[in-house]
């Protein structure tokens, strides 16, 4: 390892990053760096809010890593797949389902016993106005010195924006479903 890959001991910290913006990859990347991250010896958790309906690749390959290869990457679904949106209210389910995936995110986050955490699609469950940004952000702000989080999906609120070390918006060029494309295994779950 270079002097430039380790850096000196005091220049690691945890980060905050939001993978935001209306492209295709804000997900897929958080993925790539829990990838990265696991091959590091890092501990990873991936929460996944929202979700719950489609089974995606990447919970077998999360499984079949920590199961026989002694990586820790442990990912969870943590909604029903679809959310009622334009609607006046939410529905209770869906709200009951994320305030039970932010309380296990928030022991996750100050637990000390992970070293990245992905709240993928969180940034959805804000926008929906079903989580408050300042309960996340006062939960960031008090996580292990060393913790990497990473938050996904579009709209990322801008308290969050704020306090984020590292912010990349996903910009569309073209998506493949404008074309009547429908959702490709391997690609989009
Ligand atoms: P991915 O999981 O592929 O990285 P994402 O996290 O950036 O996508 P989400 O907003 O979470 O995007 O939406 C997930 C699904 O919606 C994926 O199947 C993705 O291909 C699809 N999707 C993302 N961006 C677009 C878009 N601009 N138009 C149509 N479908 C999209
Ligand atoms: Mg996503």
């Amino acid at each position: 390892m270079t002097d430039l890959q380790q850096g000196p001991e005091d220049s690691r910290r945890g980060l905050i990053l939001i993978n935001t913006g209306a492209g295709k990859g804000k997900t897929t990347a958080a993925l790539g760096t829990a990838f990265r991250a696991a091959g590091n010896g890092m501990r990873v958790l991936v929460l996944q809010f929202l979700k719950g309906s489609w089974h995606y690749g990447e919970l077998d390959s999360a499984e079949a890593l920590s199961s026989s290869n002694g990586f820790t990457y442990v990912m969870r679904q943590m909604g029903r797949g679809f959310v009622k949106v334009g609607g006046a209210e939410a529905d209770p389910e869906d709200l009951r389902m994320v305030e039970t995936a932010w309380e296990e995110a928030a022991a996750a986050i100050l637990s000390g016993d992970w070293d990245l955490i992905v709240l993928d699609e969180i940034n959805y469950a804000i926008g929906y106005k079903m989580l408050d940004p300042e309960r996340v952000a006062d939960v960031l702000r008090r996580r292990p010195e060393m913790l990497h989080v990473i938050l996904t999906g579009r709209n990322a609120h801008p308290v969050l924006v704020e306090m984020a070390d590292t912010v990349t918006e996903m910009r569309e060029v073209k998506h493949a479903y404008q074309k009547g494309i429908l959702a490709q295994r391997g690609i989009e779950f």
